[in-house]
């Protein structure tokens, strides 16, 4: 690794001059289990390291009166899992954040880390589309707020303008009663990313299921299955042949890769048979809590 200098500024005013007077040369750090690998590869090399750590405001979870749960850069997934599971809330990114890595790896590695890192195998990001979530980003500009749908622009890119830190990942938290999964394809158990991945969340309005589909690993974008959400819309019971058509058009939606990990067509077998396994999973959770 390249030899580079370490900021542990303890306001978020302070790390954004820092990364305002260094253009091209500084980087945000959250958890670091990304950002350091590509260092030690040299895929990248920052002079400067911008260590969010001790930025307090960046650290909570909270969730506000209009019920949006805001998750800061520094709340690692082991934390964001626990804060979810006793609340009982947003079950499919709980089964995310379950999927990513190792238990330990989890006491560093971030949600917002994972998105910013804008890597298409991210666990975290299918289950955010389903729940519309948009990060909250700062610059000495000011704030914006992108649906994460947005965020990634492609393999490691994401839209952060340069001296912009994300700050929070801001998820509307549902209304009504339902369930959600995120399910995930992998060549072993542990520590390894996904070949290909699905998210589902079922919300049941009076009268009205609904559903939402979203597919990672297999689309150099995230991709939401909007034509399956709108077949499904209203269909309390599925059908094993709702299932199967929403599975073909969740495979009509994805345009993946072959590589190190997983050919092409490989990956479109699992987005088939991951949906029909997350569509028969949500039905299954509903009937759990009914
Ligand atoms: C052994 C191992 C196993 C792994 N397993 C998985 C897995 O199962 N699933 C999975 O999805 N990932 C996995 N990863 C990848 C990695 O752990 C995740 O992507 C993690 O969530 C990244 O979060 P982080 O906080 O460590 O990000 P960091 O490494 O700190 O940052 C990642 C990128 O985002 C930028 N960044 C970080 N914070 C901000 C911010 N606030 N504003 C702007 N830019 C920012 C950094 O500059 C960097 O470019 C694994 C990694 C390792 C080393």
């Amino acid at each position: 690794m390249l030899a580079f200098e370490l900021e542990r500024p303890k306001t978020l005013e302070a790390a954004l001059g820092i990364l305002a007077d260094n253009p091209g040369k500084a980087v945000p750090k959250s958890g670091g289990t990304d950002l350091i690998i590509w260092m030690k590869k040299r895929t990248i090399h920052p002079k400067i390291l911008v260590d969010l750590a001790l930025i307090k405001d960046l650290s909570n979870i909270t969730i506000s009166e209009n019920g949006r749960l805001s998750v800061g850069t520094n709340v690692t997934l082991n934390r964001l899992e626990d804060y979810l599971d006793e609340r009982e809330v947003l079950p499919a990114l709980i089964d995310a954040c379950r999927s990513h890595s190792d238990f330990t790896l989890r006491n560093k590695a971030t949600m917002v880390g994972n998105v910013t890192a804008a890597v298409p195998s991210g666990d975290m990001i299918p289950a955010l589309c389903c729940y519309d979530a948009e990060v909250e980003t700062a610059s000495l500009e000011g704030t914006r707020h992108i649906s994460v749908l947005d965020f990634i622009l492609g393999p490691k890119k994401n839209a952060l303008d340069p001296g912009e830190i994300a700050t929070r990942i801001n998820i509307p938290l549902p209304e009504v009663a339902g369930t959600g999964c995120y399910l995930k394809s992998t060549r072993r158990s542990a520590l390894d990313l996904a070949q290909a991945s699905v998210a589902c969340v079922m919300l049941c309005r009076t009268g009205v299921t609904e559903y939402r589909l979203s597919c990672g690993a297999v689309s150099p974008i995230p991709v939401r299955v909007f034509e399956a959400e709108k077949m499904l819309r209203g269909k309390s019971n599925l059908t094993p042949s709702l299932i199967e058509h929403s599975a073909e058009l969740a495979v009509e939606a994805v345009n993946p890769i072959t590589d190190v990990r997983s050919s092409r067509e490989y990956r479109l077998q699992m987005i088939r048979e991951l949906t029909k396994r997350a569509l028969a999973l949500c039905q299954k959770r509903i009937q759990e809590v009914a």
